[in-house]
């Protein structure tokens, strides 16, 4: 076990000091290496990571760069390690740490923030305004876990004590990667969306963030709930997620539909999760005067839509980034009551090694997969079993 200023081990969990990891070279190019296992500083925690699930973020970064920005620019041949949706156990604590032990499960929320920005400090630290600058001169101590600092896609990382939840014995692993997807969800319809128990909610997409708002929405008291989609078996997983209704968007008139389900004025809140010109415009013209539109996915090019139209009607337009306003502590409150079964989003799952079959799954959504999760657990039994 190595020595580090302040920090605190234990016997029963030895650290080593060096780890396998996956680090991005150029675009799209991925290698596990063995890598020096990161000291955790004041108010943070080293966590041995159990298992992390791969969002469609991940796919950007590795292939894309952005949203990432590591040292200062693109992520690429800085031994940077990509994966943002993981949980883990605590091996060690930075100094002045006594919010959590060693040997707790938590599951982490990505953004810590800078702490010292305005954003920061109202709790919206998804929108620091120092994304990005945690390094040299520029250092204000800003951290996003696979984003701005190393991530999930190895044995160890380091987190801040404000981005862990701690995981209850009674939720598995991969069901703990699956927390901050909903408190995505759940910061867009809360926190920034304001919903009141009993309003209508739309939902476009249904990727994990559109499937998990849909459970959440409903766990909220939002009615109807109704999902929007092209795929037949996502549609389904709505309506086992608490969907009042599903419309297939390839054979239906997606907003003649949502009225005839919400009321001919149109829906309260549309969570547009696809990010398409055409969900766009299908969202303002499905919400009501004076509704609300979030948009939950990012459209890659410029898209058209009626503006006039959201003008006149009074109609709120508001977009998200991640899970700010502790929204994941309280996604957790959610799914450790089993107000909803998260796991039905989850499809698939690979040992680490495999990560690049796994993002190959992810991508490609081979076999109708949505959630893949990776896990370390099922690598350290399949080399057990390999002795
Ligand atoms: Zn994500
Ligand atoms: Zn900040």
């Amino acid at each position: 076990m190595w020595n580090a200023d302040g920090v605190k081990f234990a016997d029963a969990m030895p650290v080593p000091e060096q780890m396998k990891a996956w680090v991005l070279g150029d675009p799209d190019e991925l290698t596990l290496i063995d890598k020096p296992v990161p000291a955790p500083g004041r108010a943070e925690a080293l966590v041995r990571i159990d298992a992390v699930a791969i969002c469609a973020t991940d796919l950007e970064v590795i292939s894309y760069g952005t949203p990432a920005m590591f040292e200062g620019g693109a992520p690429f041949n800085k031994n940077f390690t990509p994966g943002h949706e993981y949980m883990g156990t605590i091996a060690a604590l930075g100094p002045g740490v006594d919010e959590f032990e060693i040997g707790d499960r938590v599951t982490v929320e990505i953004h810590a923030g800078c702490g010292q920005c305005k954003r920061c400090r109202m709790g919206m630290y998804t929108s620091c305004h120092n994304y990005g600058l945690n390094f040299g001169d520029m250092n204000k101590g800003h951290r996003a876990n696979g984003f701005t600092t190393n991530g999930g896609f190895a044995e160890y990382a380091v987190n801040n004590i404000n981005t862990m939840i701690k995981v209850p014995d009674t939720m598995s692993d991969a069901e703990a990667t699956l927390v901050v997807t909903a408190g995505t969800s759940m910061y867009g319809l809360t926190e920034l969306g304001g919903l009141v128990a009993g309003e209508s909610v739309v939902v476009i997409g249904p990727g994990p963030i559109g499937l998990l708002a849909v459970a959440v929405a409903k766990s909220l008291g939002a009615s109807p709930v109704v999902l929007v989609g092209t795929r037949e078996n996502r549609n389904q997983i709505g309506l086992e997620l608490g969907a009042d209704a599903v419309i297939d968007a390839r054979n239906e008139d997606v907003i003649a539909r949502v009225k005839e389900i919400v009321g001919p004025k149109g829906a309260d809140y549309v969570i547009d999760c696809a990010g398409t010109e055409t969900t766009v415009n299908q969202a303002v013209h499905m919400t009501n005067r004076g509704g609300k539109v979030c948009l939950a996915a990012f459209p890659k090019k410029p898209v058209e839509f009626d503006l006039g139209y959201l003008a006149v009607n009074n109609i709120y337009l508001y977009g998200i980034r991640g899970e700010g306003r502790s929204a994941t502590h309280r996604a957790m409150a959610f799914m450790a009551e089993k107000r909803f079964d998260a796991t039905k989003v989850h499809t698939h799952t690979f040992p680490i090694e495999d990560l690049p079959n796994a993002l190959r799954h992810a991508r490609e959504r081979i076999d109708d997969a949505i959630k893949v999760v990776v896990s370390m657990k099922d690598s350290k039994a399949k080399a057990a079993a390999a002795e």
